[in-house]
C-alpha cells in the first residue's frame, strides 16, 4: 500500500461512520501541481477521541489541537501514517508565534487559520472533488503567494509564516503579491521570536531547494537577511574583483552550486567570505577566524553537530584545493579521505565559476580521485602508536607529530616500508634530542 491509498483509506473509514473527512494543506497543493506529496494530512469534524476510536492504531500527538496520527500498515523500513486533524481555528497567538488556544470550528474556518491560499485547500479523494474557500487554485494557477485574509494580521500571528512566504515561493516559482510582500517587509525585523531550530527549518529547506539563489534574493529583497544572518550584508559594497563586491561574488557562488547542493554546502557558500568582510590579515588567519565565525552562526542556529563539523571544514578548506598540481600528494590524500570531499569541490568549482577563472584545480582533483586507489589515498599506516611505544616513546605531542611526520612520508610515497618508517621515527628523534 502507498502513504497514497492509506490516505484515501483512512478518509473512507471516517466517511463511513459519517463524518466529514477530506485531504487539507500542502498534500492538496501538491497534488494539483502532479508532486508526490511529503505526507497527507487529514481534515475532519470528527473530534480528536472519536478518531483514536476509529482506528486500530493511533497516537495522540496533539489532542488539544485536535491531531492525532493514525498508523497504518508497515511499508518497507517504517509505517505509514496519516495526520487526522479536527476542524479548527486558533486563537490569540500572544508570542507572535503560537495560538493561544484552538477552538474546534468549520471547515471554512479551519481554511481561514492556514497560512497561504495556496495551502488552504481540502480535497475529498472519493468525490474527486476540490472544495476551496480562499482561491487557492486560482492563485497557484497564476503562480502568486498570497496571505489568507489580512497580510499584516496574518504575519503578525505567526513570525514563522514570514520565512515560510520565501521559502514556499521560491519552492514553487511563485510571484508574492503586492500585500502580502509589503507586510512581510514591514515584519521582516520581527522574525528573531521564532526559535532558532524552527529559523533553521526553513532556511535548510530554502537552500536546499534548487531555486535557493532566488530564496536568498527574496531574503534581502526583504530584509530578513539582517536579523537572521547579520554577518551577511557587510559583503554588500565590500570590494572583491572587477567592480563586483563580495555580496554579488556570493551570489554567484550560489548561481553555481549543483541543483542538489546539501545544506551544509549550501550554508558554506553562502557565508564563505564572512571571514574576508571582517578581516584585513593574512588569508589563512582568515580561514580559520571564518570557520570560527560559521561555528558560532552554527551554534546560534542549533545545527546538529554533523552539519555544523561539515559546514566548518568546508570553510576552513575553501582554498586547499588551490594549486593542486603543485600540492604534495599527502595533502591531497588527507583532504580526499575526507567525507566531505564532493563538497569542498562543488564550492570550489563554484567559486571558481563565479568569478570566470579556470577550474583546472577541481578538474585534476578529479582526475587523481579517478586515477588513485582507496588503497593509495588511505593505506594502512606503516607505522603505529604501539611501534612507538615499542622504541619506549610515550604518548604526548612530539609521539604524535612522529606518527603525523610519518603518515605524511608514507602518502607522498618517500617510504613504503616499515623497517623505513621505524629509521624515519629514530631520525626525527634523535634529531629532536639533539636540539634538546
Ligand atoms: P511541506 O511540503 O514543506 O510539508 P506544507 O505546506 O505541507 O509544506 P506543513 O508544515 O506540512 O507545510 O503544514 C501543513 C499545512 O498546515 C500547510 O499547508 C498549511 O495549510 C498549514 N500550516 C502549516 N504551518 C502553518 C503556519 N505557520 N500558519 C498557518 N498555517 C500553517
Ligand atoms: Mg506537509
Amino acid at each position: 500500500m502507498t502513504e497514497r491509498e492509506f490516505a484515501i483509506n483512512v478518509v473512507k473509514r471516517l466517511q463511513q461512520e459519517g463524518y466529514q473527512a477530506r485531504w487539507a494543506g500542502g498534500c492538496v497543493r501538491d497534488e494539483l501541481l502532479g508532486l508526490v506529496p511529503k505526507d497527507y494530512d487529514v481534515a475532519t469534524d470528527a473530534r480528536p477521541e472519536q478518531v483514536r476510536q476509529l482506528f486500530r492504531r493511533t497516537i495522540a500527538v496533539g489532542m488539544s489541537f485536535g491531531v492525532v496520527e493514525v498508523i497504518g500498515p508497515r511499508e518497507g523500513d517504517r509505517n505509514l501514517v496519516v495526520q487526522v486533524a479536527t476542524f479548527r481555528s486558533d486563537v490569540g497567538y500572544s508570542d507572535g508565534r503560537h495560538p493561544d488556544t484552538v477552538v474546534f470550528s468549520s471547515p471554512k474556518e479551519d481554511a481561514l487559520r492556514r497560512d497561504f491560499t495556496i495551502n488552504g485547500m481540502f480535497f475529498d479523494p472519493l468525490r474527486d472533488e476540490l472544495i476551496d474557500y480562499v482561491g487557492g487554485r486560482d492563485d497557484l494557477r497564476n503562480k502568486i503567494l498570497r496571505a489568507i485574509g489580512d497580510p499584516h494580521q496574518r504575519f503578525a500571528e505567526d513570525k514563522l509564516r514570514l520565512l515560510r512566504a520565501v521559502r514556499i515561493a521560491t519552492r514553487f516559482e511563485l510571484e508574492i503579491e503586492p500585500a502580502t510582500a509589503a507586510a512581510i517587509r514591514g515584519m521582516a525585523d520581527q522574525i528573531g521570536v521564532v526559535s532558532a531550530e524552527r529559523i533553521a527549518d526553513e532556511l535548510r529547506k530554502l537552500l536546499t531547494d534548487r531555486h535557493r539563489v532566488r530564496g536568498v534574493r527574496l531574503l534581502d529583497e526583504f530584509e530578513l537577511i539582517k536579523p537572521l544572518l547579520p554577518e551577511l550584508p557587510p559583503l554588500k559594497n565590500f570590494p572583491h574583483q572587477q567592480g563586483l563586491d563580495l555580496w554579488s561574488h556570493t551570489i554567484r557562488t550560489l548561481e553555481h552550486l549543483p541543483a542538489d547542493a546539501s545544506f551544509p554546502l549550501a550554508l558554506a557558500a553562502l557565508l564563505h567570505e564572512i571571514g574576508r568582510a571582517t578581516l584585513t590579515e593574512a588569508q589563512t588567519l582568515a580561514e580559520r577566524k571564518a570557520g570560527a565565525l560559521v561555528a558560532s552562526i552554527a551554534d546560534r542556529l542549533r545545527l546538529s553537530n554533523a552539519e555544523t563539523e561539515r559546514m566548518v571544514w568546508l570553510i576552513e578548506n575553501q582554498h586547499a584545493l588551490q594549486n593542486a598540481p603543485k600540492s604534495r600528494p599527502s595533502k591531497l590524500k588527507k583532504l580526499f579521505i575526507h567525507p566531505g570531499i564532493t563538497e569542498l569541490l562543488a564550492l570550489y568549482r563554484a567559486e571558481a565559476l563565479a568569478d570566470g577563472t579556470d577550474a583546472h584545480d577541481v578538474a585534476f582533483c578529479e582526475q587523481l580521485l579517478q586515477t588513485w586507489t582507496e588503497n593509495d589515498i588511505n593505506p594502512p599506516p606503516l607505522l603505529r602508536g604501539d611501534d612507538l611505544i615499542a622504541l619506549g616513546l610515550k604518548p604526548g605531542p612530539l609521539f604524535k607529530e612522529i606518527l603525523d611526520t610519518v603518515r605524511d612520508a608514507q602518502l607522498d610515497c618517500t617510504i613504503r616500508a616499515k623497517a623505513e618508517a621505524i629509521a624515519l621515527a629514530k631520525r626525527i628523534l634523535s634529531d629532536r634530542e639533539w636540539h634538546t
